[in-house]
């Protein structure tokens, strides 16, 4: 089974998709991490991130191992440790210019085809349930208001939890810089060329800006009689 949930950054797909892999019994595919991960190779071995010749290079040879890590996982690329590193601000301007990069893609994409060809996933992303898996059993497009997902963020970097810390109080500087952040790649990611950030038009659309967590894995699990039993069956 492929459960594709696709969206804009700090939309909650990431926290979303890992709880439903864990309640039915799928295994996770984080497809931001693997752009983030080509980002930081580049970074690594001075590659220009605008040098898309290179660029390309540099993801036919990236090795991007995931491992699993208690509830999360860590990651390894060229077998270095990364799970910090491709989530600093640096990767982050980096990333955009290599995931609009049409032959970094296609190799990514291919990837992600053999990883859905090998097992049950909930794979999330920007273009699965378009591009990767538009044959998917589920497809989700979780958005919402740029600043209800800039708090998200906010309060993920202060260390708080998302099921449970949605009212901690979070840094206002950096909560706007979240947000101008979060703005710029949604507009990097929506108007490139190369499998442009849209939803498929068989998917479910979710805006979870005024939902909770539990409300939204729950109403993703609703939609497929399969998920609901597989998290039923799971049940302790
Ligand atoms: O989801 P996350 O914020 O980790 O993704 C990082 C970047 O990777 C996004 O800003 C986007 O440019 C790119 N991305 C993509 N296609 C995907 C997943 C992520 O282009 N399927």
């Amino acid at each position: 089974m492929i459960v594709a949930i696709d969206g804009p950054s700090g939309s909650g797909k990431s926290s979303v998709a890992r709880e439903i892999a864990r309640r039915c019994g799928l295994t996770y595919l984080d497809t931001g991490a693997m752009y983030r991960s080509v980002a930081l190779a580049c970074l690594r071995r001075g590659v220009d991130p605008e040098d898309a010749e290179t660029v390309a290079e540099t993801a036919r040879t990236v090795r991007i191992e995931f491992l699993p890590d208690g509830d999360g996982q860590r990651v390894l690329v060229d077998g270095d440790e990364a799970t910090a590193q491709i989530r600093t601000p640096e990767v982050e301007l980096a990333v955009s210019p290599v995931s609009a990069n049409p032959e970094v893609r296609e190799t990514m994409v291919a990837i992600q085809r053999d990883f859905g060809a090998r097992g049950d996933i909930v794979a999330e992303g920007r273009d699965i349930g378009t591009v990767v898996f538009p044959g998917a059993d589920v497809k989700v497009f979780l958005s919402a208001s740029p600043e209800a997902r800039a708090r998200r963020r906010a309060v993920q970097r202060q260390g708080g939890n998302l099921a449970t810390g949605e009212d901690m109080a979070v840094d206002a500087d950096a909560e706007r810089a979240i947000l101008a952040d979060l703005v710029r790649r949604d507009d990097y990611d929506s108007s490139r060329e190369a499998s442009p950030l849209r939803p498929a038009d068989d998917a479910h659309r979710i805006d979870s800006s005024e939902l909770s967590f539990e409300q939204v894995v729950d109403a993703i699990i609703g939609l497929s009689p399969e998920l609901a039993e597989r998290a039923e069956g799971r049940r302790p």
